[in-house]
């Protein structure tokens, strides 16, 4: 057995039932995205569009391909026909381009709302005052429209963040339980478009642990699967 197979088993026996695993195989191979696949994984997250595209029309049709990287507007039309859940929508923008773009192709998509919790500036994503603002507006409208269904195209379904890229354990976990108040703040809204909210995405390798012990039901972990990158580009 390689590498990739030993440690997709070993994760899957470390992480507790409910925990979904996204395999994160951006810059990796088909082959290497196949080893991982025939060790059972059927998850797996890129995060640049061109890339995506390209495995998802080569490699087996039943891989559910999540999209987790900075997404351009204009490369949504070449992103949501191969993905069923986008982790990162970090502007209204991006939420209502994608809803547009849906609306007029026949399309309906699963998203995360990223927030922004690192201390890094450098991390994109909501801050939980636009996150709220956010939705308090999509709630608004959708009451002066008299439109029942809207949005009706894109589902928001939960959050996702990033913790820093620190070896600070406390801080990671201060910045996961911030994440875990905005998800309960989302929630307690009871905004009637928000429906199935229940996915949290954060972990990745080095802080994935820690994800998991603070309640993440979706964690997303490259290099401990595939090994290092050979550029980090994202
Ligand atoms: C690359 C990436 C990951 C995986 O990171 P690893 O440290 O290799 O586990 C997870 N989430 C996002 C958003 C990423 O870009």
């Amino acid at each position: 057995m390689g590498h990739i197979s030993e440690n997709i088993l070993s994760l899957r026996q470390e992480l507790p039932s409910g925990v979904e695993l996204v395999a994160v195989s951006k810059f990796k191979s088909g082959e290497e995205i196949l080893e991982a696949y025939e060790a059972g994984q059927r998850v797996f997250g890129e995060s640049r569009p061109q890339e995506l595209k390209e495995k998802a029309l080569s490699l087996p049709k039943d891989i559910e391909w999540h999209f987790i990287g900075h997404l351009q507007s204009n490369k949504i039309k070449m992103t949501v026909p191969y993905v069923k859940l986008i982790h990162s929508v970090d502007t209204p923008k991006l939420f209502f381009e994608i809803e547009r773009w849906c609306r007029q192709n026949g399309f309906s998509i699963d998203v995360l709302l990223e927030m922004h919790i690192a201390s890094e500036e450098s991390k994109q994503g909501f801050s939980d005052e636009e996150v709220m603002d956010f939705l308090a507006g999509i709630e608004k409208a959708r009451q002066s429209w008299d439109n029942e269904g809207y949005p009706s195209q894109v589902r928001i379904r939960g959050v996702m963040g990033m913790a820093s890229l620190t070896e600070d354990e406390a801080l990671i976990r201060r910045e996961f339980a911030h994440l875990n108040s905005i998800f309960d703040q989302i929630k307690a809204t009871d905004y009637p478009f928000l429906g199935q909210f229940d996915l949290k995405s954060f972990g990745m390798t080095h802080d994935y642990h820690i994800a998991v012990e603070m309640g993440s039901n979706m964690v997303r972990v490259g290099t401990k699967i595939f090994g290092p990158r050979g550029v980090r580009l994202s």
